[in-house]
């Protein structure tokens, strides 16, 4: 009979979503038909209020960078998210408990931070084996590494020392690399083919703007800034989740050929298909990147968690730091001006990719259950 494996995700971002989704895949590509696989957003839908909100708030929270920044670090380190776990695990405990009642697993795998002290701990009358993905890559939360998880995989070297800092042993931990689509890996049309298919012209480098799936930091800013500049680029703007920023981009006065879309679950054919990559600093959007051999143009970051992000591409010479729309400007100018920087840096994209990580990921689980 196939195993059932349960991921604990959120729609805190699309990232985590993503990740779940990736491995899903790669475990049923590897393992045709011998595992069922679910996905439940444990906050919004086994959570009390008001953390139960977090999916819809998150984008509006993450804009407060100070206060952002303030909350994430109150709670980041050994000491500080034992105690904020002991605290909050009453107020958590029937919400949880309720969500392994009614979603019997052989195993449950959490690609979100939030979920890694409290569930294992209600799972101590239904023990089945707990393992924690991490999604985020060098400067990674307390919360991510739980001596309760039988096993911690983690995406980057950096992620695996900080865990060794927070008190976790090597052997409780496993890097593998950040689980993306393996669609990602798949090899499609060329370039030329894909930019026909979307219909942007080859006359110019195409530049792709992405903030995350639900669209988020200056997205408007950064696209008005490059059409103003008139930087010699085709700009194709992916808005994600966010209508509102559809709207605004679709309505801003353009001088450039450009190229506006919502949420699209084509990302692997527009990634290819692009010569620049603009993105807010988030993991999933990185890896996918590397994969694509992409130099990339980070526009902004979250404080906390995605600025490791931003050295880890820096470090790797795969892309450029730009946090305000005029550095964005001069950037993507700079490389559409220096075809030959431009392909340095895919080069150096391409070194940092780990393109099998989710199928590598599921062999991983797959093992973790045989134990
Ligand atoms: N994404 C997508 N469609 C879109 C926009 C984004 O599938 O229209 C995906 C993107 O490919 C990536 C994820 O959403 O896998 C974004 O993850 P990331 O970690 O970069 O940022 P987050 O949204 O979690 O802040």
């Amino acid at each position: 009979m196939a195993k059932r494996i349960l991921f604990l995700f959120s729609d805190t971002g699309g990232g985590h979503r993503a990740a779940a989704n990736a491995i899903i895949d790669g475990l049923h590509l590897e393992y045709p038909g011998q595992f069922d696989t679910d996905m439940v957003d444990f906050l919004r839908y086994y959570s009390p209020r008001p953390l139960r909100y977090s999916p819809r708030l998150y984008p509006s929270l993450s804009h407060m960078k100070s206060a952002w920044k303030l909350t994430y670090e109150s709670m980041n380190g050994p000491k500080r998210s034992r105690a904020v776990n002991q605290i909050t695990y009453p107020y958590l405990r029937r919400s949880s408990e309720r969500l392994i009642a009614e979603n019997p697993a052989d195993m449950i795998v959490s690609v979100h931070p939030l979920a890694n002290a409290v569930i294992p701990r209600a799972m101590r009358h239904n023990p089945v084996p707990f393992v924690t993905v991490v999604t985020d890559m060098v400067t990674t939360h307390a919360f991510w590494y739980s001596p309760r998880a039988d096993l911690v995989i983690v995406p980057t070297d950096q992620a695996m020392n900080r865990g060794i800092r927070l008190g976790l042993k090597a052997d409780h931990m496993k890097v593998v690399g950040q689980p993306v689509s393996p669609d990602f890996a798949c090899e499609i049309e060329s370039k030329e083919e894909l930019k026909r298919e979307h219909g942007w012209t080859e006359d110019t480098p195409v530049a792709l703007l992405v903030g995350g799936g639900d669209g988020m930091g200056p997205v408007r800013r950064v696209a008005r800034a490059i059409n103003d500049a008139e930087v010699p680029v085709t700009l194709a703007v992916i808005c994600g989740r966010n209508e509102e920023l559809y709207e605004n981009v679709s309505k801003l006065n353009w001088r450039i050929p450009h190229h506006v879309y919502g949420f699209t679950s084509e990302m692997p054919r527009f990634m290819k298909a692009a010569d620049i990559f603009i993105t807010k600093a988030g993991p999933g959007s990185i890896s996918e990147a590397f994969i694509c051999g992409l130099p990339m143009v980070m526009y902004a970051c979250l404080p906390g968690q995605e600025e490791g992000n931003v050295d880890y591409v820096l470090d790797g010479k795969a892309g450029l730091w730009a946090p305000d729309p005029e550095t964005v400007v001069q950037a993507v100018t700079n490389l559409v001006e220096a075809p030959a920087i431009r392909a340095t840096m895919a080069e150096a994209s391409l070194n940092l990719a780990r393109p099998n990580a989710a199928r590598e990921i599921a062999h991983v689980l797959a093992a973790q259950l045989q134990k």
